[in-house]
């Protein structure tokens, strides 16, 4: 056991029993995904380990699928102004990343009464014109999609799921020494049912508090390489907290899985000379 294994939040593959490691394995090929291929990975920047059983591609596929999925369902907004605003931010924190593999897409949904925005894997990324008036300018929304877009490239959303099955396995696994069938027991029922609206699954599974505080990371450090000032962010949180508040009960989409508190606001203070030192205004 070394040092790294030991570290808080380090990846505890190795950690777990072979028996539920097993059991997340059989899952995965029940549900149609591939072998048990990846394990541990680091996440960009932070190189912070994680626990991934999905390998890029099968988690391209889950997030190409969602995405086409949510689009059909969506009005796509003509607005020339704002496209063009999207477009030109998109493609900036886009290039940020260096992710040139990820096939790179921005859509504007025309719905004025939702607050949302997100990025799947693979680099498909959706905002809805409900949360530009939030956003403000052009600063703002960079903080807000180089945020989502971290999520992408850290590949949280695989990472829950990761976590997910790695319950459900011992779920299973338990049933089975219980004497019960495991295929047949009430959790893999019920993770075949998640995995089933899994094409949505990266968007409805909240992010963790640790994966929030590396997509803020992550974020400032895509807007200051893309020429944004990364102190847009803290006063797009601010101003975020004052719409949620202002809104009472109905919690704008985008702040139900990103609760802004002073914590997190202190938190993105704390990192942005980090992003301010690599920060040349265009
Ligand atoms: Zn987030």
């Amino acid at each position: 056991m070394n040092a790294i294994d030991e570290a808080p939040g380090a990846c505890s593959l190795r950690r777990t029993p072979r028996r539920l490691r097993s059991a997340a394995a059989a899952l995965l090929l029940a549900l149609g995904l591939g072998p048990m291929l990846v394990s541990c990975e680091t996440a960009p920047i932070s190189g912070r380990s994680q626990l991934i059983l999905l390998s890029p591609g099968e988690e391209v596929k889950l997030g190409l699928q969602a995405y086409q999925e949510i689009l059909k369902k969506e009005k796509i907004s003509t607005d020339p102004e704002k496209t063009a605003l999207l477009a030109r931010v998109g493609a900036r924190i886009a290039a940020a990343t260096g992710r040139t593999d990820f096939q790179w897409e921005f859509r504007l949904i025309e719905n004025d009464k939702v607050v949302n925005a997100f990025c799947l894997p693979g680099g498909k990324v959706a905002v809805y014109t409900g949360i530009l008036p939030i956003t403000r300018d052009e600063a703002g929304l960079a903080a807000v999609i180089g945020h989502e877009i971290a999520h992408a490239t850290a590949r949280h959303g695989a990472e829950r799921m990761s976590q997910g099955l790695l319950v459900q396995a011992g779920l299973a696994a338990g049933a089975i020494a219980a004497g019960s069938s495991g295929r047949d027991s009430a959790s893999t029922q019920a993770l075949l049912g998640a995995l089933g609206a899994g094409a949505t699954l990266g968007i409805i599974l909240p992010f963790s508090r640790l994966q929030e505080t590396e997509a803020d990371r992550l974020g400032l450090i895509y807007m200051a390489r893309a020429g944004y000032d990364p102190r847009a962010a803290r006063d797009l949180w601010v101003r975020m907290a004052d719409a949620s508040a202002k809104m009472g009960r109905s919690t704008p989409e985008w702040m139900s899985t990103h609760p802004s508190n002073a914590s997190r606001i202190r938190d993105i203070e704390a990192m942005l000379p980090e992003a301010l030192a690599i920060y040349k205004p265009r």
